[in-house]
């Protein structure tokens, strides 16, 4: 890349050149990993910019959210695409079908039933991501690593789902290596192409893990509010 808009380094640019650095580490083609700007927690004023800038793919943790603010946006800009990356309610599996380009956190039979409905009924087929919960954790959504295989099969065979990839939210307090690589492994053995991994803190050490999206939101658009946590 080159030109006049290299020149001016915002928080976009500086990740931008992280991922092109770890793909260039990695040996991996920088078109390989695609950048989900999370802008949950922001308004127009702060996503305009980044839009303005180029992006054109972003992420949302919650669907009403999501729903009050990217209709007007989408109305505004062309090409925007949309992830939902934060856990679903099935009683919104169709507000996610018709808002969403791609949805994370598919994690559950119910979940998998109302998704194949509504893609049915809309004609409309968001790329499907089945969140695992590497770290076991109780608080969290995701399928059981242990369990994601027949998971992934049910998606398939019981609900006719095209699944593309898995999703993995590591531990905060764990170092997210060993989470990256277990979802990578799993990944594989079920023919799962995409692999959506690494957020701010990590997203480098994702790509160097095979990740195809990475997820970022505070390095992109700067500390969340404290009462907006990771809700997933
Ligand atoms: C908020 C969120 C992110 C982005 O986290 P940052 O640390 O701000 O980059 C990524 N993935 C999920 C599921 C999130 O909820």
């Amino acid at each position: 890349m080159s030109g006049a808009a290299n020149l001016i380094e915002t928080p976009l640019t500086k990740v931008r050149d992280q991922i092109a650095r770890a793909c260039a580490d990695a040996g991996r083609d920088p078109a390989s990993v695609t950048l989900v700007a999370i802008s949950k927690t922001f308004g127009a004023n702060a996503i305009e910019p980044v839009i303005a800038e180029g992006q054109r793919v972003f992420g949302e943790n919650r669907v009403q959210e999501a729903k009050a603010k990217w209709p007007s946006l989408k109305e505004r800009h062309g090409g925007i695409e949309l992830h939902l990356v934060g856990a679903l309610q099935s009683n919104k599996a169709k507000d996610a079908v018709a808002l969403f380009d791609a949805i994370h956190s598919l994690d559950r039979p119910s979940l998998a039933e109302a998704l194949a409905k509504e893609i049915s009924k809309q004609g409309r087929r968001p790329t499907l991501f089945v969140e695992v919960n590497t770290g076991g954790e109780a608080q969290k959504s995701g399928v059981l690593p242990e369990e994601t295989d027949a998971f992934v099969k049910a998606c398939r065979e019981g609900y006719g789902l095209q699944v593309a990839g898995l999703m993995c939210l590591p531990p905060a307090d764990e170092p997210p290596a060993p989470h990256f690589a277990l979802t990578a492994k799993i990944a594989r053995r079920n023919n799962l192409a995409l692999l959506s991994m690494g957020m701010s803190a990590d997203f480098a050490l994702a790509i160097a893990f095979g990740a195809t999206h990475v997820r970022v939101g505070t390095a992109i658009f700067g500390e969340r509010s404290a009462a907006a946590e990771i809700e997933n």
